[in-house]
């Protein structure tokens, strides 16, 4: 064989190659219509340029720590074209980790009747009433001041208010420092969610929340929203508490106004969550409220979870009981659990992805862990269960810290289903899901993602949210629309 005949077979098969990676990833077989190609070949360009320069300069924002690269990120064309993306549905969300930490700090603080108490580590916890203050201070908390008051005896309110913001986010200038570990993080990303739930579980504040958060996400082109919920009590301003089944109504009812004054919005569900600290016998409790919660409301409760640090929790196999009880007696309740969110290999944390896919989650809340497990990932692609990656989630948790080597890279490069979810984005300084899709397209998808990518996540977040049959092709449709519209405006675009 002469020697030109081996080069031309090497680049032969080089391309043949390129071209069957091409079509594992995620994405790969999608055919672009000519818009499309266009809008690709723009996107791919600024891509490009954008990856080259920061190989130049070494200052890739996927690489850096979400805190240091927001503000480069922000600067990013891409960004701006994602932005503009119609993104689909956002399926990995909690309850009050949704809505930018200022509207808290700048609308609800600010509503009459709100008081608040430092503990003596410098935490705080509020709770509005009238016309007598609540009680008891809790323990371990100064005395009920009132907010109105207190903000009137101050010299730099800017400065008070600032210094909420930064009691109700993870945001600091030197993550690396002020978060030695992922205990120390959990611990704070805790302590957030206890901070501020006298503020969202006050009734006016939570219609309010449920409301500008779904608007958030609006704003950020997300159509719906599956929200993993505690449904802990709603209180109002004279003490009286709401149950459970209050609140899914709200979230019902707040959607519905929402969707008529939206055009393209489709609505929200709810997935009913416990705390993965609790034992065994409170967890067959909650198994049972969600049944009878699905029961109540079947097109609005989707299911069932559990959430915390996975590393210090119970593990799902600690509470193969509970979570078998719907299977036991013949009823259908839907699971979405949080499975592998850990960098212990082989623990029985670790495992807990074993126990999702035998109990038939519908899908998996980040799945990080996964591709040390080939058994399992072989058969929950088999099972067509997806995971929900949340990039910037798993960083700001310590999980891993350059996004380019997040385990998702792998697992998009064969075209594994999934969706991309912002997770607590207001806790990390992020909005909506742009921010998260901005760290998958560049970080984890690199060179390689393109249109067919980004078309293929956004589809996934319809294809497997838990919509029925009906609304999936309602909700396929009105993404499409958006979508052709999208296309046509980068393809016809500057550049
Ligand atoms: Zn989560």
């Amino acid at each position: 064989m002469a020697s030109s005949d081996l080069d031309m077979s090497i680049d032969e098969e080089r391309n043949q190659l390129l071209m069957r990676e091409k079509m594992m990833q995620l994405g790969g077989h999608l055919v672009l219509k000519e818009d499309e190609e266009l809008a690709n070949t723009k996107l791919m360009a600024l891509k490009k340029a954008e990856l080259m320069q920061a190989m130049e300069t070494q200052n890739f924002p996927p690489s850096m720590h979400f805190f240091q690269a927001k503000s480069l990120i922000e600067k990013s064309e891409v960004f701006k074209i994602l932005k503009k993306m119609p993104k689909g549905a956002a399926l990995h969300l909690h309850d009050f980790g949704i809505l930018s930490m200022d509207w808290l700090v700048k609308n609800a603080t600010y509503r009459p009747h709100c008081h608040f108490c430092f503990t003596p580590r410098g935490a705080l916890q509020f709770k509005f009433a009238h016309p007598t203050p609540p009680t008891p201070a809790p323990a371990e908390c100064s005395e009920w001041i009132l907010l109105e008051k207190y903000r009137k005896g101050l010299q730099n309110v800017t400065e008070f208010d600032n210094s909420l913001l930064r009691n109700f986010t993870l945001v600091t200038e030197n993550p690396d420092v002020a978060y030695a570990d992922q205990n120390v993080i959990w611990s704070k990303f805790e302590a957030i969610f206890f901070t501020i739930s006298g503020l969202v579980h006050y009734a006016p504040v939570f219609r309010d929340y449920v409301f500008r958060s779904l608007e958030e996400f609006y704003e950020d082109n997300v159509q719906y929203v599956e929200l993993r919920a505690m449904l802990f009590p709603v209180y109002e301003l004279n003490g009286t508490l709401h149950d459970r089944a209050w609140s899914v109504r709200t979230y019902k009812e707040v959607a519905s106004v929402f969707a008529k004054k939206h055009p393209g919005f489709i609505g929200i569900k709810i997935i009913y969550s416990d705390h993965r600290f609790k034992n065994a016998s409170l967890i067959m409790e909650s198994v049972r409220t969600a049944l009878e919660l699905r029961a109540m409301f079947p097109r609005t409760v989707a299911g069932f979870d559990l959430v915390g640090h996975e590393d210090t929790g119970y593990s799902l196999y600690d509470y193969k009981e509970a979570l078998m009880i719907p299977f036991s007696r013949g009823v259908k309740l839907p699971y979405f659990f949080h499975a592998g969110e850990t960098d212990w290999q082989g623990t029985s944390i670790d495992r807990n992805l074993l126990d999702a896919l035998l109990l038939n989650s519908t899908r998996i809340g980040h799945g990080f862990a996964l591709t040390k497990h080939p058994a399992v990932w072989a058969a929950s692609w088999k099972k067509d269960i997806p995971i929900e990656v949340c990039p910037i989630s798993n960083q700001v948790l310590k999980l891993v810290s350059d996004l380019r080597n997040h385990p998702a890279a792998v697992l998009m490069a064969m075209g594994y289903p999934m969706v991309i979810s912002s997770d607590d984005p207001a806790i990390f300084g992020a909005k909506g899901l742009s921010y998260d899709f901005y760290e998958a397209f560049m970080g984890i998808g690199g060179l390689t993602a393109d249109l067919r990518t980004l078309k293929q996540l956004a589809m996934n977040s319809i294809k497997y949210s838990v919509l029925g049959q009906r609304e999936k092709t309602a909700a396929m449709a009105s993404w499409e629309e958006r979508w052709d519209k999208f296309v046509v405006d980068v393809a016809r675009g500057p550049q």
